[in-house]
């Protein structure tokens, strides 16, 4: 299932990150985190970059899998500052153009993995995929964090996608044309 989706994600991601302001892409960039909003995970270095060695990359703990039947469940923190106007809008586009479905758990307690939106936290970020047990958070900021597409962003990974050009087998796919890459870069 997700294989099909993924060059369409590389490119909403990439649209996404163009389309982020200043204040928006400080949201993302949290300075513990893999790829600045990946949370858990084994850093690993497995990408390798040149003359500079090495250079890490993500791979998700076996403690967090795929959702069954790509349908996620949610529920707001009770310490969280809700935007429902911003969160149904981003639900409504994952639901228009894919097939992964986002519903809130409505307090079900026979729904054991779910997502909790906090709002408190620093950053914008969440973990890849489902926690096997339990619920995990993810977090959107009051400042910087509430945006269609970052929101998007953020469930995208809870489903389990990482940034394309930061998965552990991208040198295997893709040929970097380094003489299109600016020399300070
Ligand atoms: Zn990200």
């Amino acid at each position: 299932m997700f294989g099909k989706l993924e060059k369409y994600f590389a490119v909403l991601f990439s649209l996404v990150l163009r389309a982020l302001g200043d204040d928006r892409r400080e949201g993302l960039q949290n300075q513990t985190m893999f790829g600045g909003d990946m949370a858990g995970g084994l850093n690993v270095p497995q990408i390798t970059d040149g003359d500079d060695g090495p250079v890490m990359a993500f791979l998700p703990s076996s403690d967090y899998i795929l959702w069954p039947g790509g349908i996620m469940y949610y529920e707001y923190d009770a310490s969280a500052t809700r935007n429902d106007e911003v969160l149904s809008a981003a639900i409504q586009e994952i639901h228009a153009k894919t097939c992964l479905r986002i519903y809130p758990r409505n307090g079900k307690t026979s729904i054991t993995s779910y997502v909790i939106i906090t709002t408190t936290s620093d950053g914008c970020w969440s973990y890849v995929g489902m926690k096997v047990s339990g619920s995990q958070e993810l977090n959107l900021s009051v400042a910087g964090c509430w945006y269609t597409g970052t929101v998007i962003h953020e469930f995208l990974h809870a489903f389990g996608f990482q940034h394309e050009h930061q998965r552990y087998d991208r040198d295997s796919t893709i040929t970097v044309q380094e003489n299109n890459v600016e020399a300070s870069k």
